[in-house]
């Protein structure tokens, strides 16, 4: 007998009779093994566990534990979902592509006659179930173009038929399980008894091909899980996610709104919103001042001769918007940084005036493509808290660390961990080689030097310096991109920016470029869901709601509500000759920190009791004594 040998991943090697499978490998080496591997990669290469092995190879089997695992049992499962989908609706509907995404997978089928609804998810669910029970072995088969096209047409499959008619290759490959038969590379599992757990989402419209010219598909959205354990949890952030979703809490809080009249992707904010934007936007400028910032402002329109010098007409026009005034073409500003370089143009700059730390809160517009716009986190307008430092070479570093300091502080405040990356050299680029490397020199450098861990992201610098990324991570544990650091050697070069050093000479200043939070709508889309709504004292846009118990006291509660308003506190009241417990859940589903009630008692010794909207109680005091707690809650620094 002829024997390959198998160079598995700890360097080991093995002798096995060829034409034995991954499997063989894995039940050689332990029963547990050959239960787990769902693929392998051989040389590399992801394939099934059962493909024969006809040569010496290196082997590494795959199991549910990895991402390649994870992404064959989804794709194995969306197979099983349109498997089901054939059982159910036999000619009615046609199968066409079901890829493995994020947490799951989508099959799209195409149907004139059939409309799939959610409510039909629980029958799909229960025939996926049954199939799955029957432990149907997925067998893998190869034939020629010809006869696999033959073998599409004959079952009524045009859109197959279309994708294998696009296929260069000579021989394309299917997999089989019971009466189902599908076009595929693969690999997938060795049986549908692999697939445990699993649960259908959504159902939406999706273009063959992504092209909105061709037919319209429906996709079925699915998520699927090694075990049922982990759906059932993956399933409760989903729906904790949902509950939290800035876009619905907007709503009901009336923090904001989109109008199909403005136009896409342009936040309309409401009094709420606004108070809640404002309240972040004075945080932003106290912070800035205290560390040595100047508050600057620009205009939202600059010359398009302007937007040549600095690069950003030839790197980035595609996302701007344009402009004609008097024969004069004006880009609306994508970012702040142009005015920024005026304002240091408009001196002779010395050495002692370094560094310069120009802070704007900058509205800009950037075009987003309709399709990706998305509540808060994904707008065309946009306000950013961004700075420009300029500063000499060997400033930068410290320049850098300040802002890292920055960052944390801001962060602790809001009660977010956050990760750090960097990100070097892309391949669209300006800029000397000396210029990269010194800047990415100084990012490294400062990061080090806050011990805290980081990734290096080879090539995604933006296009005129390398930068530093820096993701908060939610309540939710999901990641966000907020704060940036970019060093920009190459702008003060366009714009011939300089400063007289100590001996007498002209210098070149480095620029940073950096935002802390980012775009202030998107901060506050996440804080409205890492909150889920609940805004800590200091940021709520409503801090307390005075409410009477009947109309008896209903001039006491005019007085506290003048009293506290006067004082500063942002108070409303509900003073409506409505049911008490009524107007207590209407200040609950605003979550509105804390309620003062006012009945007979409070009124006759001039008091109220505040209620938290957590149910927690504080003792009887003082209107007076209520606005000194309030301050007191917040202040951020004590
Ligand atoms: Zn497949
Ligand atoms: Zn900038």
């Amino acid at each position: 007998m002829s024997m390959v040998s198998v160079q598995l991943p700890d360097g080991s090697m093995k002798e096995v009779p060829a034409g034995s499978s991954p499997l063989d490998v894995a039940a050689s080496i332990g029963e547990r093994l050959a239960k787990q591997a769902v693929a392998a990669r051989v040389d590399g290469q992801l394939v099934d566990v059962a493909v024969p092995l006809h040569q010496d190879c290196r082997l590494e089997l795959v199991t549910l534990g990895g991402r390649d695992g994870l992404e064959v049992y989804r794709h194995s499962a969306a197979h099983l979902m349109a498997h089901a989908v054939k059982e159910m609706f036999g000619s009615e509907v046609q199968v066409t592509i079901g890829p493995a995404i994020e947490n799951g997978f989508y099959y799209d089928f195409f149907s004139d006659s059939h409309k799939f609804t959610p409510e039909e998810f629980e029958a799909i669910e229960r025939k996926m179930a049954e199939l799955a029970k029957a432990d149907l072995p997925i067998v893998r088969e190869e034939m020629s173009r010809d006869s696999a096209i033959e073998l599409f047409r004959s079952m009524g499959e045009d859109y197959k038929v279309r994708l294998i008619e696009d296929l260069p290759n000579q021989t394309v490959s299917l997999y089989r399980q019971g009466s189902f038969v599908d076009l595929c590379r693969g690999p997938h599992l060795p049986s549908t008894g692999y697939v445990k757990a699993f649960k259908l989402t959504s159902v939406a419209g999706a273009y063959w091909r992504g092209d909105e010219k061709n037919a319209m598909l429906q996709r079925i959205y699915a998520t699927a899980f090694p075990d049922k354990k982990e759906l059932r949890s993956y399933l409760h952030r989903l729906e904790e996610a949902r509950k939290r979703d800035h876009r619905k809490l907007g709503r009901e809080l009336d923090l904001f709104s989109f109008s199909e009249e403005a136009g896409a992707g342009l936040v309309i904010w409401h009094p709420k919103g606004a108070m809640l934007r404002t309240l972040l936007e004075d945080f932003e400028r106290r912070e800035h001042l205290r560390r040595g910032y100047d508050i600057v402002m620009g205009p939202q329109i600059l010359r398009t001769d302007l937007w040549k010098t600095s690069g950003h007409y030839e790197n980035y026009r595609e996302n701007m918007y344009f402009t004609e005034i008097e024969e004069q073409s004006y880009g609306i500003k994508p970012m702040n940084c142009l005015s920024h370089m005026l304002i240091y143009q408009s001196h002779i700059r010395s050495y002692r005036d370094l560094p310069l730390r120009f802070f704007e809160l900058g509205t800009v517009h950037r075009h987003e493509k309709s399709g990706v716009l998305h509540g808060l986190t994904r707008v065309r307008g946009f306000t950013q808290d961004d700075a420009h430092i300029l500063c000499a070479p060997e400033q930068l570093d410290g320049e850098i660390k300040g802002v890292l300091q920055f960052v944390r502080d801001v962060m602790e405040i809001f009660g977010f961990e956050y990760e750090l990356e960097i990100s070097t050299r892309p391949e669209k680029s300006i800029g000397s080689d000396q210029d990269w490397d010194r800047a990415t020199h100084a990012l490294m450098s400062a990061l080090r030097d806050t011990g805290l861990p980081f990734e290096i992201n080879e090539g995604d610098g933006a296009f005129y310096g390398p930068k530093i990324d820096v993701k908060l991570k939610d309540a939710l544990d999901r990641r966000w991109q907020c704060a940036t650091i970019q060093c920009d050697f190459t702008l003060p070069d366009r714009f011939d920016l300089t400063y007289v050093g100590r001996d007498g000479e002209k210098h070149r200043p480095v620029m940073v470029h950096r935002v802390i939070l980012g775009s202030i709508e998107r901060f506050i889309g996440v804080l409205i869901e890492h909150y889920a709504g609940n805004f800590p004292l200091w940021i709520s846009p409503v801090q307390a709601i005075v409410v009477n118990v009947t109309d008896n006291q209903a001039e006491y509660a005019d007085q506290v509500f003048n009293l506290l308003r006067s004082e500063g506190i942002r108070v409303e009241k509900d003073v409506r000759n409505e049911k008490l417990g009524f107007k207590i859940r209407e200040a609950q589903l605003k979550k509105i920190p804390y309620m003062l009630v006012i009945g007979d008692k409070e009124m006759e010794q001039e008091t109220v009791a505040p209620r938290h909207r957590s149910g927690a109680t504080l003792d009887v005091m003082k209107p007076a004594d209520f606005v000194r707690f309030v301050q007191e809650e917040c202040k951020l620094y004590h």
